[in-house]
C-alpha cells in the first residue's frame, strides 16, 4: 500500500476513501489559493524536479494562412525553432524557471562597452515584462487531488562568443550587435529575430530600437507569431495552439501589410502593435507546450493559469 502524504493539511487526504465529489470539490476551492496542493507519495519515482532543453517549432504553436485559405509563401519561409531550457520543480516546488544565455556573437567595430551594457539592460527588461503574468499548472492524472501551481519565471544570462554558457543551453540565443541594423534579404531594415535564434541588433537611433521591440522580438524566440500579415493584399488567419496541442478555436485576423491594430483595440497585443506593453492568455500556451515536451509522460498535463497582465508599460514609456 502507498502512503500518500499531504503537503499541507488537508481534509481530502481523509476524504479520498469514501470518494465524495462534493467534499472533492470543496478541498479543491479551500486549497486552491495555495502555491501548491498536492497528495504525494514519497517513493513515486516520476514526481521529480525536471530539466531539459527544448526544441519547438513555430508549427506546434500557431497555425497562420492567408484569409483565402492559401498558405503564404513568407510565413512558411519565416517557420522557425524556438529553443529554450526549462526547468520545472516538481517535486522541490518554487518557480518554473525558462532559461535562456544570450551569447554576444557579433559585434560590429565601433560598438562601444556603453553600447553593449545598454543593450543587456534593454534585454532584461524581457524579466520584468514576461515575469509574473503566467503560472504552470501540472494536474497528477493518477491522482485527481494533486495540482502542482509553479509560477513562470525567466532567467536571461549573458556570454561573449566562446565564453562558458551561462544557463548551460547547447542552443543558446546569439546577438549580432551593429552600429546601425543591417538590411534583411526580406528588406526588414528594424530589429529582429534571424532563424529564431539570432538577435540582429543595433544602437543607432533608430525608432524601432527601443525597448518594445526587444520584448517583442523575446516574444518570437519563445516562437510566438507576429499577429500581423505579411501578405502585400491579403489578411492572414491566426489561430494558437493550446498548451495540449489542441487550437485553439479563436480566429485574429492578422492585417495585411503589417498593419497594426490601434492601441486600445480589445486584440491588442505586444506581438501585434508597435509599443503595445500587453501581454495576453494566447501567448503563455506556448510555455505550456514546452512544459509538457520537458515533463514528456503523460500522467501530467501541463496547463497555464493567465495571472492578468503585471508588467508595466512604464518601462518604456519614459
Ligand atoms: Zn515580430
Amino acid at each position: 500500500m502507498e502512503k500518500w502524504q499531504c503537503q499541507q493539511s488537508s481534509k481530502f487526504c481523509e476524504t479520498l476513501k469514501n470518494k465524495n465529489p462534493s467534499d472533492l470539490q470543496h478541498w479543491q476551492n479551500e486549497h486552491s489559493k495555495y502555491f501548491t496542493e498536492c497528495c504525494e507519495s514519497k517513493n513515486d519515482k516520476d514526481l521529480k524536479d525536471y530539466d531539459k532543453e527544448v526544441k519547438i517549432n513555430t508549427k506546434d504553436i500557431f497555425e497562420k494562412d492567408l484569409e483565402n485559405g492559401k498558405s503564404s509563401d513568407l510565413e512558411k519561409r519565416t517557420q522557425w525553432n524556438a529553443y529554450y531550457r526549462m526547468i520545472i520543480p516538481l517535486k522541490s516546488k518554487g518557480n518554473a524557471i525558462i532559461k535562456m544565455t544570450f551569447e554576444m556573437s557579433k559585434i560590429e567595430k565601433g560598438v562601444t562597452d556603453q553600447d553593449i551594457e545598454k543593450t543587456k539592460q534593454f534585454i532584461l527588461s524581457i524579466n520584468k515584462t514576461w515575469n509574473n503574468n503566467f503560472t504552470l499548472l501540472v494536474t497528477d492524472t493518477q491522482n485527481q487531488c494533486c495540482t502542482i501551481k509553479l509560477p513562470i519565471q525567466f532567467d536571461i544570462q549573458f556570454a561573449y562568443k566562446g565564453e562558458k554558457i551561462p544557463n548551460g543551453e547547447r542552443n543558446p540565443h546569439k546577438i549580432a550587435l551593429y552600429k546601425n541594423i543591417p538590411i534583411s534579404p526580406e528588406g526588414i531594415d528594424r530589429p529582429r529575430l534571424e532563424r529564431g535564434r539570432t538577435f540582429i541588433l543595433a544602437t543607432d537611433p533608430n525608432p524601432y530600437n527601443k525597448t518594445y521591440t526587444f520584448i517583442h522580438e523575446f516574444g518570437h524566440a519563445l516562437g510566438l507569431p507576429d499577429e500581423y500579415g505579411y501578405d502585400d493584399y491579403i489578411d492572414s488567419i491566426l489561430q494558437y495552439r493550446k498548451p495540449d496541442g489542441s487550437l485553439d478555436s479563436t480566429q485574429y485576423s492578422a492585417f495585411h501589410n503589417g498593419k497594426n491594430r490601434p492601441l486600445g483595440d480589445p486584440q491588442e497585443s505586444i506581438m501585434g502593435v508597435f509599443n503595445s506593453c500587453r501581454i495576453t492568455e494566447r501567448q503563455g500556451w506556448v510555455i505550456g507546450i514546452a512544459a509538457n515536451k520537458v515533463i514528456d509522460n503523460k500522467r501530467y498535463q501541463c496547463d497555464i493559469i493567465f495571472n492578468g497582465n503585471n508588467n508595466s508599460c512604464s518601462l518604456w514609456k519614459k
